[in-house]
């Protein structure tokens, strides 16, 4: 990282050191919550992307990395967790600067995760089935096979704003726990803390084996998960790039996967316990100004209990207190950026206009000492149906649309009417009834009587057009592997192998050519 006096520059990450773009260019990253300059970051173009990418060829196909064994390749993930923990500090700071993230959620949750991440993707590997010998198959005839498990290669990462870092550590730690290289690209928003990670990730293994390259979408983004060197490209964002992306990798038939958009439903039954589904509903929603592609954003409330829940529900997120995310007394930061903001008041003007009842917020809000930041207030819609705007796009922002039903089967039809599918919800004291929902809603997960609970080494993915794939879990490592079957016939005599009758014909002798 090269220091200039007052800001900041960060270059990019290629084969262990630091680079500036080929062409010298840099871009500003700004702070969302205060509108000030936080760093200069190497702007990088289809060159640059060509260098990491070589880079990590190169850590490939030559390096060791692929080769250790898994025992030794997981005591380096138990070393990038440490890593990661200790270098706790500046790790939050640049992803709460940039990302506008809460450090209260950044230092309580977010660096645990990503450590916990790797320690648990080194406890599957220890146990991973690199190679399986199958029994003898009295079909095709009497064989030897092993089912190998191999690294794919070279893996591309394209990640998005709203959890930098640990969005960048569900593609880091199944990659190179199988033994890939990967190049990384970072949103324009939130490279800083990638950019760190990576740096503090080569402390501990060899050049070429993480990189990242900084810059637009469109152009690094584009020339990563195009580029011919590539064998695997991972994304997460908004689902219109991700379908841009599979298209991209088709070319060159990369393996793929995405974790994309959401409009998750949550779904509140009449037995539900108000202390818990209220405060636990607001959580699921307004969590990150409502920034996570898994946020709880339809409410489906029973007539029996609605206005009650509604009232609650004010009440509560009335009392949440907007503020700078540097603060700990923080409890929701601002949106990304100016034209985030912007996207977020228009759905709400959509909302009013298509009959919605505004029952909170709904506005931009100024925060002391935070002029030129990015707010909008915790906003609830009420008597919104599921066919309103704001009920079935992603709005991406902290905008919560409350939804009555009358009957239990009508609030599981509206949860499943939704191009997406990555996450849901159920609260209830009837644990049977609770699984009965779950096994009906269509969903990448179902949280009973929470939300945004997620484990390392639980699978993590969405439904239709939410996404391809999974994260986390032992799942995640099949994503970043590929399989080979080896065959060794154990029968010596000729006329004993299956194909010689089929060829050659029942009557032919050998040596009869
Ligand atoms: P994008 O999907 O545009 O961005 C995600 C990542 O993709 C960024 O790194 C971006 O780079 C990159 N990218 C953009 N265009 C291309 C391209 N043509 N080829 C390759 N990479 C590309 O998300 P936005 O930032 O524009 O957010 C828009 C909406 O997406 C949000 O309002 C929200 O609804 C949704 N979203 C969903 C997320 C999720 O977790 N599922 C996360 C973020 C957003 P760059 O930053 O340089 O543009």
């Amino acid at each position: 990282m090269a220091v200039e006096i007052g800001v900041q520059t960060f270059y990019h990450f290629i084969n262990g050191k630091w680079e500036p773009s080929v062409n010298g260019e840099t871009f500003d990253v700004l702070n969302p919550a205060t509108g000030e300059l936080v760093a200069r970051v190497a702007k990088g173009t289809a060159e640059d992307v060509d260098r990491a990418v070589k880079a990590a060829r190169d850590a490939y196909d030559q390096g060791d990395w692929k080769n250790m064994k898994p025992g030794d390749r997981a005591n380096v993930l138990n070393l990038i967790a440490y890593q990661i923990t200790e270098h706790a500090e500046e790790l939050i700071f640049l992803e709460s600067v940039s990302s506008g993230g809460t450090v209260r959620r950044i230092k309580s949750n977010d660096i645990l995760q990503m450590a916990d991440l790797f320690q648990t993707m080194a406890k599957f590997i220890v146990e991973y089935p690199f190679s399986e010998a199958l029994p003898v198959p009295s079909f095709p005839g009497p064989a030897q096979s092993f089912i190998w498990r191999e690294p794919i290669g070279v893996c591309a990462a394209v990640t998005p704003w709203n959890l930098p870092m640990v969005i960048a550590t569900w593609k880091i730690a199944p990659a190179l726990a199988m033994g890939n290289t990967i190049v990384l690209k970072p949103a324009s928003y939130t490279p800083l803390s990638t950019l760190k990670l990576a740096e503090i990730i080569s402390n501990v293994v060899p050049p070429g084996v993480i990189n990242v390259v900084s810059g637009p979408g469109d152009e690094v983004g584009e020339a990563l998960v195009t580029h011919p060197q590539v064998d695997k490209v991972a994304f997460t964002g908004s689902t219109e790039v991700g379908r841009r992306i599979m298209s991209f990798a088709s070319g060159t038939v990369k393996k793929t996967t995405l974790e994309l958009g959401g409009k998750s439903p949550n779904i509140l039954l009449e037995d539900a316990d108000l202390e818990l589904a209220l405060p636990g509903s607001l959580f699921g929603v307004f969590l990150h100004s409502g920034q996570l592609c898994e946020s709880g954003t339809r409410l489906f409330v029973p007539d029996k209990i609605y206005e009650k829940v509604v009232e609650g529900l004010v009440a509560l997120a009335s009392k949440l207190k907007l503020g700078n995310p540097l603060d700990p007394s923080t409890d929701v930061g601002p949106v990304i950026s100016k034209k985030q903001k912007e996207t977020i008041l228009s759905y709400i003007e959509a909302g009013k206009k298509e009959g919605a009842t505004l029952a909170l917020g709904g506005k931009e809000v100024q925060v002391p000492g935070c002029k030129k930041g990015h707010f909008i207030a915790p906003t609830i819609f009420t008597n919104v149906t599921n066919d309103m705007k704001i009920a079935k796009e992603e709005i991406f922002g902290p905008v919560l649309s409350v939804i009555r039903y009358s009957h239990l089967e009508e609030a599981i039809r509206m949860a499943n009417d939704t191009i997406y599918g990555l996450a849901a919800g159920v609260w209830t004291r009837d644990v049977n009834q609770a699984y009965e929902v779950a096994r009906k809603l269509q969903a990448g997960v179902v949280w009973i009587n929470d939300w945004h609970m997620l484990r390392s080494d639980a699978p993590f993915g969405g439904y239709k057009q939410s996404g391809i794939g999974r994260e986390m879990g032992k799942d995640s490592l099949d994503a970043y592997t590929q399989v080979k079957h080896v065959y060794t016939s154990m029968a010596s005599e000729l006329d004993r192998r299956p194909w010689y009758g089929i060829l050659f014909g029942e009557n032919e002798g050998r040596g009869e050519a």
